[in-house]
């Protein structure tokens, strides 16, 4: 896909797979923006707005922020001008919801998701990632709340996308290079 005008991707993945450092390599090779919903959110607790405000509790339980707020964010943000070659979404969708309004909301575009990235780690070296990563969501509580929320609201998202045949599994357990080559290779 080389040559393509317009990407729209998706990484996806439980929390400590990878996404982020993977989507680094992916936006720098195709010049698309980069759409962490994690990081626009931190951005608002940080800066305090009307929107951290209302995030922040259920960013520090581990739990969804409601899909209407991450929707309208995701929104405003696919809109924005450095999004014209496209984006890459990390973080979103990880609801069945979301993956809905997304669907609506490129439609109106006429545009869709081209492929999406599943990130394939095995739940025992996941907890030894993010307690090693120590960010502020990362005690073992919390991870495991977010673990099992990944299995139970984001599995069905996996599900969604591979029905459509949208979906492309990487091992992503080994050397990190190895890893990033087989994904620049799959798109
Ligand atoms: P991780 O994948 O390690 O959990 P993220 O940075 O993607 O990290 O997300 C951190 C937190 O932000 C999540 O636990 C959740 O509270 C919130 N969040 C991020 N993206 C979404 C989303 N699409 N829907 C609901 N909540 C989200």
């Amino acid at each position: 896909m080389e040559n393509k005008m317009y990407l729209a991707l998706i990484i996806i993945g439980a929390p400590g797979s990878g996404k982020g450092t993977n989507a680094t390599a992916i936006i720098n090779k195709y010049n698309i923006a980069h759409i962490s919903t994690g990081d626009i959110l931190r951005d608002n607790v940080s800066n305090n707005t009307e929107l951290g405000k209302k995030a922040n509790d259920y960013m520090q339980k581990g739990a969804l922020v409601p899909d209407e707020l991450i929707i309208c964010m995701v929104e405003q943000r696919i809109n924005k001008s450095d999004c014209e070659n496209g984006f890459l979404l990390d973080g979103f969708p990880r609801t069945i919801e979301q993956a809905n309004a997304l669907d609506k909301l490129l439609d109106s575009k006429a545009k869709s998701i081209d492929k999406v990235i599943n990130l394939v780690v095995s739940e025992d070296e996941l907890m030894g990632r993010l307690l090693k990563r120590g960010r502020a969501d990362d005690n073992e509580e919390t991870i495991s709340n977010r673990l099992s929320v990944f299995t139970n609201q984001t599995s069905p998202v996996i599900e969604y996308y591979s029905k459509a045949n949208k979906i492309i599994n990487i091992d992503a357990v080994g050397d990190i290079e190895k890893i990033s080559d087989d994904i620049l290779n799959s798109i």
